[in-house]
């Protein structure tokens, strides 16, 4: 439906211009949310930059404001950002959160997440628009509108795992930068890359979650044919607490410098419960040919096989063999 999508990125940018006036017009958005993104580090430029917001405390403000301008509890209900009982009264979906518009790769706001200020174990730390008309989670990055020039220009797209982090190494000066918000890469999300660049790097969290993760992006990135690199933060960190803590010129340095590429990645975590085990050797060899089997181009192939052939010191002929098999299981 043309026409609901239409008024979705309507009633979308006149929810982003609410929470960013609420933020810095209002006594409650600059005691409560200002004061969090001062203490994060946040600039007033960055805050602009992202159009970061505040969604006030009292359960409806968004929902009465929105519908004494004319807006329609079908259009509200519909965008997720207002939920309405049978007596028709509304509330609203943010509750005294920092609000972060999610844009599309031209600009226009598709949804929101928002924030928590206090850490509370009940509620969620994130609360993500719900899949709409126009919000497809699976299929935005964020960060993707704001970022888009930086990597072009740069023909390289770094990806970590949540807003801050996006948000941050902007401000530290690199500005290639999108994120999945947390959900598991998806095709779709690296296609939209694609238009932009064929190389990635991963600069997940370093913890074991962000690990995994990087496993499974490595794999889902290869796969559509692009050149992935990895690179870990010390653990307990994240790109967002590393900016904060150093100087740009050490970020960039920090990134130049670890990154590696996805067959040492694999190579350093797995071979350090492997070393002198020859059977757990063997699997870690057949991980990464797995890995080598998922890459369309064949002369790509073979220039990784030879480079796990130095790294892993076993022949090219037996690994080729190996990749052989795992192609052929495939069919
Ligand atoms: P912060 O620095 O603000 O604590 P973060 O980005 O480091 O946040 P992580 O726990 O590392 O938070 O999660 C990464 C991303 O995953 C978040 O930015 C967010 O997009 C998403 N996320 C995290 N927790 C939730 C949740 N409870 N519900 C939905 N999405 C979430
Ligand atoms: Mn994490
Ligand atoms: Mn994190
Ligand atoms: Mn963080």
């Amino acid at each position: 439906e043309v026409k609901l999508r239409e008024s979705l990125y309507i009633v979308s940018e006149f929810a982003k211009k609410y929470f960013v006036e609420q933020l810095n017009e209002t006594e409650e958005g600059k005691n409560i949310g200002l004061s969090y993104f001062k203490e994060r580090g946040f600039t007033k430029e960055t805050i602009l930059k992202f159009e970061l917001g505040y969604s006030p405390a009292q359960r409806n403000a968004f929902t009465e404001y929105a519908e004494k301008k004319g807006y329609s509890k079908a259009l509200l209900e519909a965008s997720g950002l207002s939920v309405f009982n049978e007596q028709g009264n509304g509330i609203d979906r943010f509750r005294e959160r920092v609000m972060f518009p999610i844009h599309s790769f031209s600009g226009r706001v598709l949804g929101f997440g928002g924030r928590i200020l206090r850490s509370d174990a009940k509620a969620a730390k994130y609360l993500n628009s719900p899949e709409t008309e126009i919000y497809h989670k699976s299929k935005i990055l964020y960060g993707i509108f704001q970022s888009k020039q930086a990597i072009l220009k740069q023909n390289e797209c770094l990806l970590v795992e949540g807003y801050t982090d996006v948000i941050s190494l902007h401000q530290s000066g690199i500005e290639n930068v999108v994120s999945s918000s947390g959900t598991a890469l998806t095709p779709d999300q690296i296609r939209l890359i694609k238009r932009l660049t064929p190389n990635v790097t991963i600069l997940y969290d370093g913890d074991s979650a962000g690990i995994k993760a990087s496993f499974r992006g490595i794999d889902l990135i290869l796969e559509q044919e692009l050149n992935v690199k990895v690179l870990l933060f010390p653990e307990g960190n994240d790109p967002d607490s590393f900016a904060q803590k150093h100087s740009s010129e050490e970020i960039q340095n920090y990134i130049a410098e670890n990154a590696t590429d996805f067959i040492q990645f694999k190579a350093k975590i797995l071979l350090e419960d492997a070393k002198n085990d020859p059977v757990k050797k063997a699997d870690l060899i057949r991980d990464i040919i797995q890995s080598i089997s998922l890459v369309p181009n064949m002369i790509q192939r073979e220039l990784y096989i030879q480079e796990t052939s130095k790294l892993m010191d076993v022949r090219e002929e037996v690994l080729f063999k190996e990749l052989a098999q795992i192609l052929q299981r495939k069919g």
